[in-house]
């Protein structure tokens, strides 16, 4: 899977990561579908939570924030759709904790949410560049690599 990162957003996110600090922020990501296996994130939350190490996102949490997207886009959902959550590893690696490989499984395994996968987004400010690593997650428990390309 291919993923394009609009830059405007990679500066957003960075913003989000230098007023949090020490402290994970994260948020919901909201893709575009280009062709098979390619997407490109249009818009995403930023949800400042103030907890170290601790981000959790409830289904009920997704499921507003993608409401309010669908409306925004016209219910077309073939083309825009949820695509997954980003969050912030402050002070440890650009990698899935164990409790991270469980709340993607749980979102996509939620039958409410519908999901055929989902992605997490994992960055890391690293003095004036951010480090970022996406994964895909599917409902058979599987996890693969995204290639991610920064677009203007
Ligand atoms: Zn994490």
């Amino acid at each position: 899977m291919r993923i394009d990162f609009p830059k405007h957003l990679i500066r957003e996110i960075t913003d989000a990561c230098r007023r949090s600090g020490i402290n994970e922020v994260g948020g919901i990501l909201f893709g575009e579908h280009i062709d098979t296996e390619h997407f490109r994130v249009v818009e995403l939350t930023v949800d400042e939570q103030g907890l170290i190490a601790s981000f959790k996102r409830s289904i009920q949490h997704v499921l507003g924030s993608c409401k309010r997207f669908f409306n925004r886009t016209n219910h077309d959902y073939s083309r825009f759709n949820y695509l997954g959550e980003w969050h912030s590893h402050p002070s440890y690696e650009v990698f899935p904790s164990s409790r991270d490989d469980q709340s993607m499984l749980d979102i996509v395994c939620d039958q409410t949410v519908g999901a055929n996968f989902v992605v997490l987004a994992i960055v890391r400010l690293n003095k004036e560049s951010l480090d970022l690593k996406c994964w895909v997650y599917f409902p058979d428990s599987s996890r693969s690599d995204v290639d991610i390309k920064f677009v203007d």
